[in-house]
């Protein structure tokens, strides 16, 4: 195991912050936490990477363990934090350059910035990057030592739609490398799409843990029906469809999930028509992780 935490705990003041989490990750795993804003994703990379001490509970990364073998955690580890500020006035050459010569041996820098497609930028202040070019160069500082463990807390958050996919791209050549990953997002599709398991946390919970096919099939249903009622006191009929797994409401806009998509959604076609009740922005779709947490918690993640 690359990865080992066993009941993790951190308290500020009184306010749980990580509730004995416990989890485990094989070396070249992509492993995701998944969860809302506050959920203690932060709060857990940052006991695992010695920035924060945990209240109980250990870990150990590469065989060490972060409480008592800290510098030799710190060898085999790479970090991307949100909050991590780059020297705006230093080219990206220049600050690749800085960054290597505090660690006894370094990958070639070139070949990173090409990787990182930075290398038109190479010359480039950093306060002239884009967000998108911003990460990924604190990506390329992250791995210059060539670190067993890559930590990436939500890398993403705030980056165009083109700048995500690069950086998606960028992780699965970490991925093909060999590096184990860990990574933090609150966007359920970039967690479907990069990680091989997803730890669903929630309030300092670790509240799910499976690979994102077995997550959405644990749903046990594959279909999504949703509309909107205008007169929300016409919802009775939903109770009577057939093949309903459940059912959530938010504004008049219902979602059904259903095991049986054909069936439930004729059902719904009928029912509807013939007590004359009128149905908007009617769409099917497959069941996702989103699906998931509103499943294991009653909210959304975007909440
Ligand atoms: P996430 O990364 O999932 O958004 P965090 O780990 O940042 O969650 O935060 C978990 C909870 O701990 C939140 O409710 C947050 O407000 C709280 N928290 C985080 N850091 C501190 C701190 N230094 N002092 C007090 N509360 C904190």
């Amino acid at each position: 195991m690359m990865i080992e935490v066993e009941g993790l705990v951190k308290k500020y003041d009184n306010f749980l912050a990580v509730d004995k989490v416990s989890f485990q990750v094989q070396k070249g795993e992509v492993f995701g936490l998944l969860g809302p804003n506050g959920a203690g994703k932060t709060t857990t990379i940052e006991m695992l990477v010695g920035l924060r001490k945990p209240d109980d509970g250990t870990a150990r990364l590469a065989g060490f363990d972060v409480k008592k073998e800290v510098n030799r955690v710190k060898e085999v580890i790479g970090v991307q934090l949100q909050s991590t500020s780059l020297f705006e006035l230093l080219t990206v050459q220049e600050i690749m350059e800085m960054y290597a010569s505090f660690y006894p041996t370094h990958v070639p820098i070139s070949p990173l910035i090409e990787q990182m497609q930075l290398t038109e930028k190479r010359k480039s202040r950093v306060k002239s990057l884009s967000g998108g070019q911003k990460q990924r160069l604190a990506i390329a500082l992250a791995i210059i030592h060539d670190p067993k463990i890559v930590f990436l807390d939500e890398p993403t958050t705030g980056l165009d739609p083109q700048a995500r996919r690069t950086l998606w791209d960028i992780i699965e050549q970490l991925k093909a490398k060999g590096k184990t990953i860990v990574l933090s997002t609150h966007y359920m599709d970039e967690a479907h799409v990069l990680c091989d398991r997803i730890a669903i946390m929630d309030k300092g919970h670790l509240i799910a843990l499976d690979t994102p096919e077995n997550l959405v099939r644990s749903l046990h249903s594959e279909s999504a029906i949703e509309f909107t009622l205008l007169e929300k006191e016409h919802h009775s009929f939903i109770e009577e469809l057939s093949g309903v797994f459940q059912v959530t409401e938010r504004n008049n806009r219902f979602v059904l999930y259903t095991d049986s998509l054909q069936s439930t959604l004729t059902d719904v076609i009928v029912r509807a028509s013939t007590s004359n009740i009128k149905i908007h922005d009617l769409q099917t779709r497959t069941s996702t992780l989103e699906d998931v947490f509103i499943h294991l918690t009653g909210r959304s993640l975007r909440e």
